[in-house]
């Protein structure tokens, strides 16, 4: 059964345009502050404050500053934001105007992952109503002096693109290559200008956050990971679809609801994310436990663990940019070694030389990627000993 019951989340609850007027009657200062009290951190994954972000930004001397939407919904296993954008993106355009007047910026764009094209004109119709409504443009909601406008651009399908620096090269028209850092995209970002990037759901939270206060959200959730948050969950289990659950929530607990308790193992944050097996279900999903963008990829236990790892090491050798010799190189090397594995033709010593190539390649590599193409594959040879052991040259 699929479901994205819409109704249950909370953004249906949540008003468009109430946490903007809220936050346009605030200093910037102040807009800061109430999302440094909410507690909330990115949510494509990476988990870095949000506050921090934007008092970064806000804190640059520039006449042109940079609200970027990443709406390049790409780790495999993820597909909330799209959600979002159909359902909820009057209240995510809220939340990148309220990030414009945090940070001093007048332009926005919404870069939108190459596969939601079909999106693409819906998204164009809501901005044109909201100008139509003074909810872009000059004087927003009447506040003297607040311009600022948003425009979609588009993407090609290129994984790398979800990470914020390529994306930035990518809006610039050259090839989507990470960037060396720093700087960082908050001091000279999008064609050199101070610019921020937050996740489509960031900030559709920041808009509920506006509305329902700080304390609200912070009081959800544990300590160093406060709020709720949309799931993506798919694979083996009986309930897929997209779901709202508060951060600190277990695994056990959450595959009892997807119906999925039988699970041999989970894939937590999509293909770069980590191989969580049955005997750590107890572990939550917060950032000082496992950390995820959202992605849960139910593993039952009819599965064969080491095709799960061959399916997520060809999505990462079609996907490395190739600019870095670790992840290009090294995610070619962990996917030969799976087939020898799989044609029994992989000693027990070349096994220990490819777990150390992927601790090279979480240490070495340029960026997100790279740093993390090992992780599935680690996971799985950790966790799943007796499966992948057993598949081991004899002699
Ligand atoms: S780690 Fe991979 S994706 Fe990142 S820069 Fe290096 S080659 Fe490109």
């Amino acid at each position: 059964m699929r479901t994205a019951d819409t109704s249950k989340m909370t953004f249906s609850k949540i008003d468009p345009g109430v946490g903007l007027k809220k936050a346009l009657g605030m200093t910037p200062d102040k807009i800061i502050g109430l999302v440094s009290d909410s507690g909330l951190k990115g949510r494509g994954g990476a988990g870095f404050p949000t506050d921090l972000k934007w008092k970064l930004a806000a804190n640059v001397e520039d006449d042109l500053k940079y609200v970027v939407c990443n709406a390049d919904e790409g780790e495999p296993g993820t597909f909330k934001d799209r959600v979002i954008l159909t359902s909820f993106s009057d209240l995510m355009f809220d939340g990148m105007t309220i990030g414009a007047r945090a940070i001093g910026a007048a332009k926005g764009i919404v870069y939108l992952r190459g596969e939601y094209t079909y999106l693409r004109s819906f998204l164009e119709n809501k901005l044109s109503k909201r100008r139509r409504d003074g909810l872009l443009g000059r004087n927003i909601m009447d506040t003297e002096g607040f311009d600022f406008d948003i425009t979609i651009r588009m993407g090609a399908g290129a994984y790398i693109c979800g990470e914020e620096t390529a994306l930035i090269e990518s809006l610039e028209g050259q090839r989507g290559e990470p960037r060396n850092r720093p700087p960082f995209p908050v001091n000279t970002g999008f064609m050199g200008h101070p610019t921020i990037v937050n996740n489509v759901e960031t900030f559709t939270w920041i808009s509920c956050i506006a509305t329902k206060g700080a304390k609200w959200f912070n009081d959800i959730g544990t300590e160093k990971s406060t709020g709720l948050k949309l799931f993506s969950v798919s694979g083996d289990c009986k309930k897929h679809g997209v779901f709202e659950f508060p951060m600190g929530i277990t695994l056990k607990e959450l595959l009892e609801k997807v119906e999925g308790t039988d699970a041999k193992a989970v894939q937590v944050g999509g293909a770069s994310g980590r191989c969580v097996p049955a005997r750590d279900f107890d572990r939550t999903l917060a950032y000082e436990d496992i950390p995820t963008g959202g992605s849960i990829i139910v593993i039952g236990q009819n599965r064969d663990m080491l095709l799960v790892a061959k399916n997520f090491m060809e999505f990462f050798v079609d996907e490395s940019c190739g600019q870095c010799t670790p992840c290009r190189e090294g995610n070619v090397k962990l996917l030969e070694g799976i087939d020898l594995l799989l044609q029994g033709q992989c000693s027990m010593h070349y096994l220990r030389e490819l777990c150390s190539l992927g601790e090279s390649m979480q240490m070495a590599s340029k960026c997100g990627l790279g740093q993390t193409s090992p992780n599935a594959f680690l996971s799985i040879v950790e966790n799943f000993k007796d499966e992948i052991m057993g598949r081991t040259e004899s002699v």
